[in-house]
């Protein structure tokens, strides 16, 4: 079978699942609580996948080339038997990689499970080390304490990677890019700073609140002197720096002020089975559709390769040109 290519020559590698446009947080650049408050049309169950066909569609992607799934939402722990999923996602022929990326306030009692499940990978999302930011920017004032909790709780399960997520925002949150590093340095976690993006249309975003990537690795390596480390496989998001005293690594995601999408292997499936070929993109292609109507694996297949075939996206280029500005779906609904 020929490598499926979009009309860029990108192939498709890596499926990004999001099991739940719902949330147990409100952060400000995600779901901003005004927005996403009691009346807002979450979707209703009947129109969420089943993990029966998160499954079956996760089959058709393995059999195009798909090597690694990553689990998101919104809140992916909010899908109670969440580890289930995982177990059968771990046992997809072709699946050699499943990650998780969660705010972790429920993994105290989810990452036994999740890691018994055949979970290897864990990527926590958490913004600030000081308690008083960290309340503001999750929207709920939920106590720093329960993510640490969730992150101890990882590190008991035994997972073999952990990551942390930190997004960077100018006059939010800039002081915790050392606090962060001087925490995690030497622990064998690893983060991740990432530029605050324009996703979505509710989050207010500016360009002057983005922290450029390189002034994260300014700060850190004035500190702590880094130095790059090549990318573990084509495609990988975050630039790699480890530390020159071997205390580790960080990332750097610069989604905004330096572009990867040349070799943006992602594809997404929203909650309602809907096939996204960009973060950016202002609506999906309909899978469910078809899937509950009865399609064979192989009319599934022929419907994603026609897709991809199809796909031109390249929106954070379009963004650094000037070009950009289309309705986009939200970030809580694709889970990034
Ligand atoms: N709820 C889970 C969590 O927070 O980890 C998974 C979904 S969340 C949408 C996935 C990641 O997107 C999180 O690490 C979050 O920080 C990041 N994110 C959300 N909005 C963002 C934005 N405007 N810019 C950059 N990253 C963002
Ligand atoms: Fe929820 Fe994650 Fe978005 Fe925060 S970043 S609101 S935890 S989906
Ligand atoms: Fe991929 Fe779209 Fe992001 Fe570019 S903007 S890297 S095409 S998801």
């Amino acid at each position: 079978m020929n490598a499926l290519l979009d009309t860029r020559g990108r192939p498709l590698r890596d499926l990004r699942i999001s099991v739940t446009d719902r949330c147990n947080l409100r952060c400000t650049y995600c779901m901003p609580a005004d927005v996403f408050g009691p009346g807002y049309p979450f979707l209703p169950r009947a129109e969420v996948l089943t993990f029966e066909e998160i499954e079956r569609l996760a089959r058709v992607f393995a059999g195009l080339g798909v090597r690694k799934l990553r689990l998101t939402g919104g809140e992916p722990t909010l899908r109670r038997d969440l580890p289930a999923l995982v177990a059968r996602l771990a046992a997809t022929p072709g699946i050699e990689d499943i990650a998780l990326t969660t705010n972790g306030l429920l993994l105290p009692g989810m990452a036994v499970a999740l890691r018994r499940a055949g979970l290897r990978r864990v990527t926590i999302s958490l913004d600030s080390l000081d308690d008083a930011t960290f309340r503001r920017m999750n929207g709920l004032d939920v106590p720093l304490a329960a993510v640490l909790k969730g992150i101890e709780a990882a590190r008991d399960a035994g997972f073999e990677q952990i990551k942390l997520n930190t997004v960077v925002q100018r006059g939010v949150n800039e002081a915790s890019v050392a606090a962060m590093a001087e925490r995690w340095r030497g622990t064998g976690i690893t983060v991740r700073f990432i530029e605050f993006m324009d996703v979505g249309n509710t989050n207010g975003w500016r360009l002057d609140q983005v922290v450029p990537a390189r002034e994260i690795r300014d700060v850190v390596h004035a500190r702590w002197p880094i130095e790059p480390v090549d990318p573990a496989f084509p495609g990988e998001v975050a630039k790699r720096w480890r530390y020159r005293d071997g205390q580790g690594e960080i990332g750097l995601i610069s989604s905004v002020t330096s572009t990867f999408c040349g070799d943006c292997n992602r594809a997404r499936l929203s909650p309602r089975g809907e096939l996204f070929t960009c973060l950016f993109a202002g609506s999906g292609h309909d899978l469910r559709g078809p899937l509950r109507a009865g399609a064979a694996d192989a009319d599934l297949q022929a419907l994603v390769r026609r897709i991809w075939g199809a796909r031109d996206d390249r929106y954070s280029e379009l963004r650094a040109a000037g070009q950009a500005g289309h309705p986009k779906a939200e970030m809580s609904y694709l889970g990034g």
